[in-house]
């Protein structure tokens, strides 16, 4: 199964993409995954990206684009993948179909969204507090110290990540709502696009998203 697997920050994708990977047994592709092998084995790829990213801009599309091609080229992807921070953007999306079409006459079978609303994703992401000593994540409701402010580990001082400020996640969700919306649409045009409530227990979750997925595979062993 070729799966694409998008969610707003904070809706707990990069545990679901690992579990649903799992389940189906293909391999899980992310593109920070892509980036991290392509700069440590020193590829041209690599060498390229890592030049933008040292000077804190952000990696041209075509680099992306082009690591992104070369990982779907390996062989572990020919039974299928399951991309997780790509396709961004409706261009690339497009360039996914050429991709694919052009190295395997093959196409996407099915875009899993991972649904959950602004008001939970805020009160998820900004009760996290982490230590200064060790770097565990605590949450204020989900996963609280014992002590106020305090690492149960080490008795380090927690602190609230710039990231995870209320206002720093709202402004998140305003630049995913921006940069999806268009990218949802284009698949749900084509047919693609299954949506799953992405809140709860992460077992639940999973189950809810392997069923949902379960018409897409099953449509494509009749081909
Ligand atoms: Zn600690």
């Amino acid at each position: 199964m070729r799966l694409v697997l998008v969610g707003p920050p904070g809706a707990g994708k990069g545990t679901q993409a690992q579990f649903i990977a799992e389940h189906l047994q293909v391999p899980k592709i992310s593109t920070g995954d892509i980036f991290r092998a392509n700069v440590s084995e020193g590829t041209a790829l690599g060498r390229k990206a890592k030049s933008f990213m040292d000077r804190g801009d952000l990696v041209p599309d075509d680099v992306t684009v082009d690591m992104v091609r070369d990982r779907l080229a390996d062989s572990d992807a020919a039974v299928g993948f399951l991309l997780d921070g790509f396709p961004r953007t409706v261009p690339q999306a497009e360039t996914l179909d050429d991709v694919l079409r052009e190295a395997a006459d093959a196409k996407l079978d099915v875009v899993l969204e991972l649904v959950v609303d602004d008001d939970e994703v805020i009160r998820r992401l900004s009760g996290r507090r982490t230590c200064r000593t060790c770097n565990h994540i605590w949450h204020v409701d989900f996963d609280p110290p014992q002590a106020e402010g305090v690492c149960d580990l080490d008795n380090g001082e927690l602190y609230q990540r710039e990231d995870d400020k209320a206002e720093t996640v709202a402004n998140r969700l305003h630049v995913y709502a921006d940069q999806t919306a268009p990218l949802v649409a284009y698949y749900a045009e084509r047919g693609l696009l299954v949506g799953i409530d992405a809140t709860g227990p992460v077992d639940d979750i999973t189950s809810r998203a392997l069923h949902a997925l379960r018409p897409f595979g099953a449509a494509r062993t009749e081909d």
